[in-house]
């Protein structure tokens, strides 16, 4: 199969909307990374995004509906805050996860009673979800455990000859993940960070809580208890306070032949003053948004990615470590 990369216009959607309503899936792009999508009524498309993706299949799909699409149909029991939190940042990277209907496919949520929904303010995304008018699940369009998309180009590098079309729809703004917020409690809690803060959350409707997963519990997002983001070659991570052990290793490493790159953000780039280094970026939301790509070009570059994590780490950072940590495990 030939992987085709198109923009968005009224040819690929149609192609688009052919290969989803035959039971194919689709690359597309959001605010936060690129997605992988099916039909969440057909589990046989479903299933395909599990077997593409080589996804544990234990580890539900976030179902992607377009902002006029009526969500009732598909969840119930939507309290005040979530309602609230709605009309506060949605579209956006936020996803809820409510007590389900039970009418998509059982394949989405793994068994479990919860459904996960998003509504992506891309606008593609969006031209994308109202031609095809139907809730797509769609996790991120990279093989499972590797690093997550931010451009069409990443999709393919991926996923080339497994998927029949990219919708294009340029670089990925966000850059992490899209924040996963479950909402079928008293008070919404936080079950991965992401651009929508805790912070932000809490100051909408008062109170908002962080599950925090032990290895080995029974993850409440069982996402989280898989290794991700990981890029193709050895990596390391320390801490900025460890910034100079970092460099030792660096110093070390290079003196034995070794490719190694510092990965940093800006101001770190500038205290290490080393040749090699891949920059993250200033602003807190320059650095999610290059992640990604960051990781990916150290994979391609270094044979060992020796990753300093920024000082800040509040806000958006908090999203920003849990996926580097995660790369660096
Ligand atoms: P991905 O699409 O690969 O970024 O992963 C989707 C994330 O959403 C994973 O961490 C899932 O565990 C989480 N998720 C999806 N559906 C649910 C749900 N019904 N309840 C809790 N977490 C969910
Ligand atoms: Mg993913």
């Amino acid at each position: 199969m030939n992987t085709k990369i198109m923009k968005i216009d009224g040819r690929s959607l149609e192609l688009a909307d052919k290969i989803i309503k035959s039971g194919g899936v689709v690359g597309m792009p959001t605010e936060t990374v690129y997605g992988l999508g099916a039909n969440a009524f057909d589990t046989g498309a479903v299933e395909k995004i599990f077997r593409i993706k080589g996804r544990p299949n234990d580890n539900p799909l976030i179902v992607h509906i377009h902002k006029d699409y009526d969500i009732s149909t598909l969840v119930s029991d939507v309290p005040d805050y979530a309602a609230a939190l709605q009309k506060a940042f949605l579209p956006g990277p936020l996803t809820m996860v409510y007590k389900s209907r039970g009418v998509v496919s059982k394949s989405v949520s793994c068994g479990l009673d919860t459904l996960a929904i998003r509504i992506p303010s891309h606008e593609g995304a969006q031209k994308f979800l109202k031609y095809v008018n139907l809730p797509i699940a769609a996790p991120s369009a990279n093989i499972s455990k590797h690093v997550s998309p931010t451009s069409a180009e990443h999709v393919f590098n991926d996923l080339n000859g497994k998927i029949e079309l990219i919708l294009d729809g340029g670089k990925c703004t966000g850059g992490i993940e899209s924040t996963v917020l479950d909402c079928t409690g008293e008070i919404p809690v936080v079950l991965r960070s992401g651009l929508i803060t805790r912070e932000m959350i809490a100051r909408t409707v008062g109170e908002c809580g962080e599950y925090v997963y032990k290895d080995g519990a029974r993850a409440l997002s069982p996402g989280m208890k898989y290794k991700h983001y990981s890029p193709n070659c050895r990596t390391v991570m320390f801490a900025n306070s460890e910034a100079g052990k970092a460099i030792e290793l660096y110093s070390k490493e290079r003196a034995n032949g070794v490719r190694a790159y510092i990965l940093c953000d800006d101001a770190t780039a500038v205290k290490t003053a080393v040749e090699d280094i891949i920059n993250l970026g200033k602003t807190e939301t320059e650095i999610a948004e290059n992640l990604y790509s960051a990781l990916r070009e150290g994979e391609e570059k270094a044979e060992l990615i020796i990753a300093i994590a920024p000082e800040k780490q509040d806000g958006v950072m908090v999203g920003v470590m849990n996926r580097l940590s995660k790369a660096c495990s």
